[in-house]
């Protein structure tokens, strides 16, 4: 039945080449106890491996009922090895660190029944043991257990490698009792150099010396009637191994994870961080949009986007026209602008001179002072600490920063020198002095009195300080005095027609010698009523940006007016910087990650220099190729799902005390907020990543040669 004709193999040792197998012919029947006898070195265990299809012989053929092994590819090879063979080896070849039942098991492809199973199990005497760990037991047993391996897939042959060599006589002669056993219905072939025990077992002894066979050969006829099965595919078997695997190096296992988690956690940081970042940004136009005014401003601007010509032995001539705007404001677009009630409030800065002196006659700096924009504008976006909101445009508030600082130099204007209560302020006077008031004739020119004492006291509108007021979304830390929009009306009314407009009427120079022209004269002294600065508040995002596209559509059809958002701007910036630091951070992770990937190829290398032997016991058990290389991705594969539950916990802890800190320091809430579809698309992409990285190692492992991986050549 099982038939070798010709068989040739030799090795290269060296440049020499040593021929083991010269042209073997060998018969077996189905049924018998075949020895074969050998001195060491002789090639008993070679010819073994070339039966088994552990090792490929150099020519010859080897034949199977009708079927001729030497033609099959590996799968076919698999299949032989699985359900026709059944190996045994001098020392065991058991996987130590798995129980008994385990081990047994490694070895069954759809072979035996299960209470065949148990019954085999019992004639071997080791059903009691089964649950054991196989570095726990005797020899003989360890031999035992082997050999119920090899017979729980129902095989047509056995063959055992000098079985009983690292045994005592007694449980040598047990072996050899169950293998004569066996071979009352399987063809069971025994090496060994044991000549009284072939003597005693053998139905029939071949000897092998110097690559030839001698002895009883017999004539057989080709059967036909054993098939290789197929193996069926178990994953569930690979996965546990896998899992035992990684359960026995514990803690190597777990620093892997650890290591691999650090790529992960820094990859989840960064695109929670940016998601969120955005978010937040959008949030934080939306709290501080009423706060930020749009501004259009009399006055030149460098063309957006304008390039200069590029001159090389000329001067070149650039045309004003070609690289400056010149923003003015006027009544058609105070009119266009009038029509949009998505404007909360309007304010208008009047490049007009109104000296105010406060109550210990002092000039004070046009910047401590500042029109309110809008009537609600006072209770929309401040708290009244103290004091009184406005009920006239008499009456004035003073702004103070969130920590109740204001400059010693605004201060200076009420002899404050030292930290005073807030009824201190409460009731401060300032005086606002009249064109007629303030400017004397000089010659053909006007000056402006300095006598602040006497202008104080002649002064007509007197304001007083009725309230302290701070900012509820703190933007500025400022201070300074808001007076009613109605002031400036007021101012301007009274203007109109002092002594110095006239004047200034008729000449076209400057009547106070400034560098300014008519028209600008006219506006400085309050004659002229159009605004040079006009800011646009708004009450929320969407409002202001239909606001936006009103204003962009004007400057389509007219003279246009130049813009500034300094909100939008800004947030921009902000963005484009979060956008960088992301790109940076992003670019630290992918080192992470690619560390971890050669990390976790290296030690998928290192497993397998380890397990050679373990790959070598698979594949002479018949497991495919496919199936190793599977063993080593699924061992990576739970590698790569601990790492993901590792960055998962790391991450749920690193996030609030992130979080606090950015609160604390740049007042921005919940930075970080764990997107978990996002983190499931970057732990996914990570064990895919993981996987491929051992893939190449665990392809070369399935591919080693099983006699080198068996022997540890
Ligand atoms: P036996 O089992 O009879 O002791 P083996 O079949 O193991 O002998 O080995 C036969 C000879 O072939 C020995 O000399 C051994 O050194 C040599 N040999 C076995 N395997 C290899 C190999 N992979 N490469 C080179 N020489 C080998
Ligand atoms: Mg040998």
């Amino acid at each position: 039945m099982l038939s070798l004709k010709n068989i040739c193999k030799s090795y290269m040792e060296g440049e020499e080449k040593k021929v083991i197998l010269d042209n073997i012919n060998l018969n077996f029947k189905d049924k018998e106890l075949v020895f074969i006898l050998g001195a060491s070195g002789s090639g008993k265990s070679t010819l073994l491996n070339i039966i088994s299809g552990n090792l490929k012989c150099d020519s010859g053929e080897i034949w199977f009922d009708d079927v001729c092994i030497t033609d099959f590819k590996d799968k076919e090879l698999d299949n032989y090895r699985s359900s026709i063979i059944g190996n045994i080896f001098q020392d065991y070849n058991l996987i130590d660190y798995m129980r008994v039942i385990d081990n047994i098991m490694l070895g069954y492809n759809n072979g035996l029944s299960k209470k065949d199973i148990g019954l085999l199990l019992r004639q071997l005497n080791i059903y009691d043991k089964q649950k054991m760990l196989v570095n726990k037991l005797s020899g003989g047993e360890k031999q035992r257990v082997a050999i119920a391996r090899a017979l729980v897939n129902n095989p047509d042959i056995v063959l055992a490698d000098e079985p009983t060599g690292a045994l005592d006589s007694k449980n040598g002669i047990m072996v050899m009792e169950i293998l004569k056993r066996i071979a009352n219905d399987k063809l069971v072939i025994v090496v060994s150099h044991d000549v009284s025990l072939a003597n005693k077992y053998a139905s029939r002894i071949i000897n092998i010396k110097d690559g030839k066979c001698d002895g009883y050969n017999v004539d057989i006829k080709s059967g036909g009637c054993s098939e290789v099965r197929k193996r069926k595919k178990n994953y569930l078997k690979i996965l546990k191994l896998a899992i035992k695997n990684l359960c026995l190096k514990l803690g190597r296992s777990f620093f892997t994870s650890l290591a691999v988690s650090l790529g992960i956690v820094s990859m989840l940081l960064i695109v929670n961080l940016y998601s969120n970042i955005d978010n937040e940004v959008d949030e934080l136009e939306k709290n501080v949009v009423s706060v930020f005014p749009i501004v259009i401003k009399n006055g030149d601007y460098v063309i957006n986007g304008y390039q200069e010509k590029k001159g090389k032995d000329k001067i070149i001539v650039k045309n004003k026209n070609e690289w400056i705007h010149t923003n003015k404001i006027n009544q058609n677009y105070l009119n266009y602008l009038s029509r949009y009630d998505e404007i909360k409030y309007k304010t208008y800065k009047y490049d007009i001179s109104m000296p105010i002196i406060s109550g210990n006659y002092k000039l004070i700096d046009k910047k401590y002072i500042k029109t309110i924009p809008g009537d609600n504008y006072i209770i929309d976006n401040y708290d009244i600490i103290y004091g009184r909101d406005i009920k006239n445009e008499y009456e004035v508030l003073l702004k103070i920063d969130s920590n109740n600082n204001v400059d010693s130099e605004f201060m200076d204007y009420f002899n404050i020198y030292n930290d005073v209560d807030y009824n201190t302020i409460i009731g401060k006077t300032l005086a606002v002095v009249l064109n007629d008031e303030y400017y004397l004739r000089k010659d053909q020119y006007y000056i402006g009195d300095t006598d602040y004492k006497s202008l104080y006291s002649k002064s007509k509108i007197v304001l007083s300080i009725v309230g302290i007021i701070k900012e509820k979304q703190v933007t500025t830390d400022d201070s300074f005095l808001y007076y009613s929009d109605k002031l400036v009306d007021r101012i301007i009314n009274e203007n109109k027609d002092s002594d110095i407009v006239r004047e200034q009427l008729k000449t076209d120079y400057s009547v106070l010698g400034l560098n300014k022209n008519k028209d600008e004269m006219l506006s400085y002294l309050g004659y002229n009523t159009l605004p040079s600065e006009i800011s646009l508040y708004f009450q929320n995002v969407e409002d202001k940006n239909r606001v936006i596209k009103a204003m962009d559509a004007y400057n389509q059809h007219n003279d246009k007016l130049i813009y500034m958002d300094s909100m939008a701007e800004t947030i921009k910036i902000v963005k484009n910087f979060v956008m960088i630091i992301s790109g940076i951070l992003g670019l630290f992770s992918t080192v992470g990650v690619i560390i971890s990937t050669l990390m976790i190829g290296i030690l998928t290398n290192v497993r397998i220099l380890e397990r050679k032997k373990e790959i070598g016991i698979l594949r002479s058990l018949g497991y495919h190729q496919i199936e190793v290389k599977r063993l080593f991705n699924f061992e990576n594969m739970i590698l790569g799902i601990l790492a993901s539950l590792i960055s998962l916990i790391i991450v749920n802890i690193l996030v609030p005390p992130i979080n606090n800190i950015m609160d604390k320091y740049m007042e921005v809430k919940n930075v970080l907020h764990v997107n978990y579809g996002y983190s499931i698309m970057i732990i996914i992409v990570n064990i895919i990543i993981v996987v491929l990285a051992g893939n190449i190692f665990a392809k070369k492992a399935s591919k080693m040669d099983i006699t080198k991986c068996i022997y540890n050549l």
